[in-house]
């Protein structure tokens, strides 16, 4: 099948009508779509497709044998995501075994296509979470009981799809298995557009972490409590998303407070508390832990004015990614004799290759974003581009799973 053809198939599963935005949130019923098709594309093509402890699907070209040549993505999305976040990765790599079969080539290390887990953290909080396990980075009990924000917990939503949680946790024997992981994603940001280049190839992955803050004060009547008395926890989470930004100005650090909790939530009430979640990154561990650092002593003293008290816990942390320079070189070495130039560019954003890069060989391939827009129903990537995408990965492969 054609990336075009594909693409339809899987674009209507999770997309919010009002939106226009993805809700392809882990373990829900948009997700096991996700996933049914993903299975199903898998199936037809004659690849054994497993699910790992951690729910991370893996599909089979070829007997299993060391060396394998990994490439996929993420299903999953934010609240109202776009449409090439993930999915591309997964989709393409689909239409680069379909370009290869068209060919004839048959590998001699097994071709396997991934699709991770929860990679964008939007249910339970902690992002790249199937890979994480996989990694053995996150404590499988502390994931079992990470909830969402209904008060599910991770195990209960598994064992609601079906899944047994009771076996989550490292697959060291898989990660051996693994000779090169390649994840093909849209470009998040404007790098590629003004260079005139449709691929791009990623150098590294800036650290980044996410803290929550709770604010926490009383509820009042907004009608009589007098100024003076209240203990609006509002009013400083207000304040503190002010500072994050100028915390993040002055040091050239990204600093964003995207989501916030407001309890009981109710327009003639004063708050009792408010819940936001603070995701800073920058290009320097030190200049990200310098950045949280002023914005929670900011926060500190203007709870301190508004009698409001404050917890803040970091939810979750990720060290700056190099990606493998040699297998970087053989694949711009692949994509030049094919003709196209692919520029090396860095990223603010996580993603599963961050954290396998700590095991196997890890590279990513950008697809170009016109506008450099993501996680928004205005994410887009040109049809030209990612066909351009999928023939790259075709000839990646070809390469890494061709004879030696
Ligand atoms: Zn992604």
């Amino acid at each position: 099948m054609t990336f075009a053809e594909l693409w339809r198939e899987l674009e209507p599963i999770g997309r919010d009508p009002q939106t226009g935005g993805y809700r392809r949130y882990s373990w829900t019923e948009a997700d096991a779509q996700c996933r049914a098709w993903f299975t199903g594309q898998a199936a037809k093509r004659g690849l054994a497709v497993e699910t790992d402890n951690n729910g991370n699907l893996w599909a089979w070209w070829g007997p299993k044998r060391p060396g394998a040549v990994v490439t996929g993505s993420h299903l999953d999305s934010v609240p109202d995501g776009g449409a090439f976040d993930g999915p591309l990765g997964v989709v393409s790599a689909l239409a680069a075994v379909d370009l290869l079969k068209d060919k004839d080539f048959s590998p001699e290390r097994p071709v396997v296509l991934a699709a991770f887990t929860e990679e964008e953290g939007a249910r339970f909080g902690v992002p790249c979470l199937g890979s994480r396990l996989l990694a053995g980075v996150v404590d499988p009990d502390a994931a079992r009981v990470l909830t969402d924000d209904a008060g599910t917990t991770l195990a209960d939503a598994m064992i609601a799809a079906g899944t047994d949680p009771g076996d989550l946790g490292p697959g060291d024997d898989l990660l051996r298995g693994i000779g090169a992981f390649v994840e093909l994603h849209v470009e998040q940001g404007r790098a590629l557009a003004p260079m005139g280049a449709a691929l791009g190839l990623a150098e590294g992955i800036w650290p980044h972490g996410r803290w929550r803050f709770v604010f926490s004060g009383r509820a009042d009547h907004a009608g009589t409590a007098r100024l003076t008395d209240r203990r609006d926890p509002m009013l400083p989470y207000a304040a503190t998303a002010l500072a994050a930004r100028q915390a993040a100005a002055d040091r050239g650090a990204v600093a964003t407070f995207g989501k916030v909790i407001v309890e009981p939530n109710g327009t003639n009430a004063v708050p009792s508390a408010v819940r936001a979640w603070l995701d800073a990154r920058a290009a320097d561990e030190s200049v990200v832990e310098d950045t949280v650092t002023t914005v929670r002593s900011a926060a500190e003293g203007l709870c301190e004015e508004h009698g409001v008290t404050l917890s803040v816990r970091q939810e979750s942390f990720t060290p700056l990614v190099r990606f493998d320079q040699a297998l970087r070189d053989r694949i711009a070495a692949t994509l030049a004799a094919a003709g196209v130039q692919a520029p090396v560019l860095p990223t603010g954003a996580g993603h599963d290759a961050g954290v396998l890069a700590a095991r196997v060989p890890t590279a990513m391939l950008f697809v170009r974003n016109p506008t450099g827009v993501s996680h928004s129903p205005a994410e887009h990537a040109d049809l030209a581009d990612c066909e351009a995408g999928v023939r790259a990965l075709a000839a990646i492969l070809e390469d890494l799973a061709g004879p030696a």
